[in-house]
């Protein structure tokens, strides 16, 4: 049996299938079946999500205040 992929409905083997269960922003159970192009995409996505470009929150990476 083959079900479609979830993001981009193209019927998937079942070899190539793959359920994602991950936690977005911590809330949200991201349930899929994707194929691998739709998976890697959406691990782009996912990683993004997870890493906030802007270095405004408690970062050390760029500006260090010296009193
Ligand atoms: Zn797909």
């Amino acid at each position: 049996m083959s079900d479609p992929c979830d993001g981009c409905g193209r019927a998937v083997e079942d070899a190539l299938a793959r359920a994602v269960q991950l936690q977005v922003d911590g809330s949200t159970v991201d349930d899929q079946r994707l194929c691998p192009t739709c998976f890697a995409d959406w691990i782009t996505r996912y990683e993004e999500q997870m890493s906030p470009k802007q270095s405004s929150d408690d970062s050390t990476d760029s500006e260090i205040i010296v009193d």
